[in-house]
């Protein structure tokens, strides 16, 4: 049976149903969260044994009172707490609430970005917001850009950007139509060796292969060593390859750190390069007063990535490359009778579909929009001096205490360290708080095992740090003497 109201719309019937399951909906959620820990600690082949048993397109369907239960009691409580204090191994954040009004919104209307005519007011904000987004960068005037999938994607999105435009002004080809040039092979794309692997994800996809990627050495404070980079490129030249591109990370995932800018600018111009900027990380700090000056010379890049699902706190997916010349968003355009005919683009119908990977896509730019304008800059930049403070603050704690061994000094705000203890010791650390539902990651920086803290919860206190540290203490502790006593 078919009911009516099976879609929201504009009757009586169906906004009756919207509002009802709606409220059960967010009943179950609040009435989820219990207390602040991360995760109820069920191990995976338990949860794995729970979640088999759940059926899988029944026959007849269960409705929605049945089926929100089945949630309830058998997924919701094992999903993770992102708002946990206790949670901070990765660059995962908590949401914002108005964010998650904006996700109800977005998906009350489920406007699609591909064309016009298929979210008018959508098209319309998502250019608004990119233009602001490009003014907030320092790009000029000729700027754009468009919403992605995350980071990934919008360093792809650079990457092939940069390949076309370079192959177009320095080979004087055009690899939109004819596919890699003969002499693709000696393409390089330059990085630091502690960028994201999408890096080489991108140059696999683009054909490239993860060969073209050359990792530039990193300083002891993880950013690229300048010196050692441009001899780098020196010999690859005169040895006939073709470097494309320079990125810098701006926030680093594992440190945080953030490459000297202006002079990897200097390093593109030098050789004819195209520079991005990685800064699905950093960007947060351009609302900050007192961190924002860490990314200065960002608005000299070709081509910036910015996440706005990791400091800016918005609920996955939501991210934006941003292109310092609309013409380097060429690559992207194409145009299909039945979606974007260029008539239409000629009377005023912007048909976003040209600008990116996908087609059909969400209107995540109204979260951006909502939050920017529910918080301001100001509010935001709390936001986010929260969290660097935080950073400094772990840091500052650790480097009083000749126990531990801290692997850089935080630029953004993640915290990256060790007990001074073996690696077992410090492995042994992480299993056991995760077990009592304390989540962090793990890095190794120099051979070593890290622990490694990414401190995006705003509501993390100093005292919530202090219980940290020594909590890890203890157990490091408690873990030494244990085998000294084997
Ligand atoms: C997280 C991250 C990415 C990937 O972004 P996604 O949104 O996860 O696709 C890329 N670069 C850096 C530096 C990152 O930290």
């Amino acid at each position: 049976m078919l009911q009516s109201d099976c879609i929201l719309s504009a009757s009586e019937d169906s906004k009756s149903s919207f509002r009802k399951e709606i409220g059960m909906t967010l009943d179950s959620i609040l009435s989820s969260f219990s207390d602040d820990s991360a995760y109820s600690g069920i191990d995976p082949l338990s949860l794995r044994e729970e979640i088999g048993k759940l059926g899988f397109l029944p026959e007849e369907g269960m409705g929605f009172d049945k089926t929100l239960e089945t949630v309830r009691e058998s997924i919701m409580p094992h999903l993770l707490r992102t708002w946990s204090t206790s949670y901070m191994p990765h660059l995962h954040s908590p949401a914002l609430i108005e964010s998650i009004a904006s996700e109800l919104i977005i998906s009350s209307f489920n406007d699609s970005m591909d064309s016009w005519d298929q979210g008018p007011a959508a098209t319309e904000l998502e250019v608004h917001v990119i233009k602001g987004l490009c003014r907030l960068f320092g790009f000029p005037s000729e700027a754009d850009g468009a919403f992605t999938s995350g980071g990934s994607q919008s360093n792809l999105s650079a990457i092939i950007a940069a390949r076309d435009a370079y192959c177009q002004r320095v080979l004087r080809y055009d690899v939109k139509k004819k596919g890699l040039p003969e002499c693709y092979a000696r393409l390089r794309l330059y990085t630091s060796e502690i960028s994201h692997f999408s890096m080489e994800k991108s140059c696999h996809l683009l054909g490239l292969g993860y060969d073209a990627v050359v990792k530039l050495p990193v300083d002891s404070s993880c950013r690229i060593d300048i010196e050692k980079a441009e001899r780098i490129i020196e010999k690859d030249k005169e040895q006939g390859l073709l470097p494309f591109c320079i990125v810098a990370t701006a926030g680093t995932t594992d440190f945080g750190s953030i490459d000297d800018m202006k002079a990897i600018r200097r390093i593109a111009d030098r050789f004819g390069m195209m520079m991005h900027v990685d800064a699905a990380y950093g960007s947060g700090l351009i609302v900050s007063d007192r961190y924002r000056s860490r990314l200065d010379g960002i608005e000299s890049a070709d081509t910036i990535t910015i996440d706005f699902h990791k400091m800016f706190l918005l609920p996955i997916s939501c991210s934006a490359v941003i292109m310092r010349d609309a013409s380097l968003l060429e690559p992207f355009e194409l145009h299909a009778d039945y979606l974007n005919r260029e008539e239409d683009e000629e009377d005023g119908f912007i048909n976003l579909v040209g600008k990116g990977i996908q087609t059909t896509r969400r209107f995540d730019a109204l979260k951006v929009f909502m939050a920017f304008s529910v918080r301001g800059r100001k509010g935001y930049g709390e936001i986010i001096d929260k969290c660097v403070d935080n950073a400094m603050y772990f840091y500052q704690r650790l480097m009083d205490d000749d126990s531990f061994v801290v692997a850089v000094r935080p630029e953004i705000s993640s915290v990256v360290f060790c007990l001074d203890a073996s690696d077992g010791i410090n492995k042994a650390i992480r299993r056991r708080l995760l077990a009592e539902g304390t989540v962090i990651g793990q890095t190794v920086k120099d051979g070593r095992t890290m622990l490694k803290f990414t401190l995006l919860n705003p509501g993390l206190s100093h005292s919530h740090i202090d219980d940290l540290i020594e909590k890890i203490r203890t157990i490091g502790r408690e873990l030494m003497s244990r085998k000294t006593g084997q």
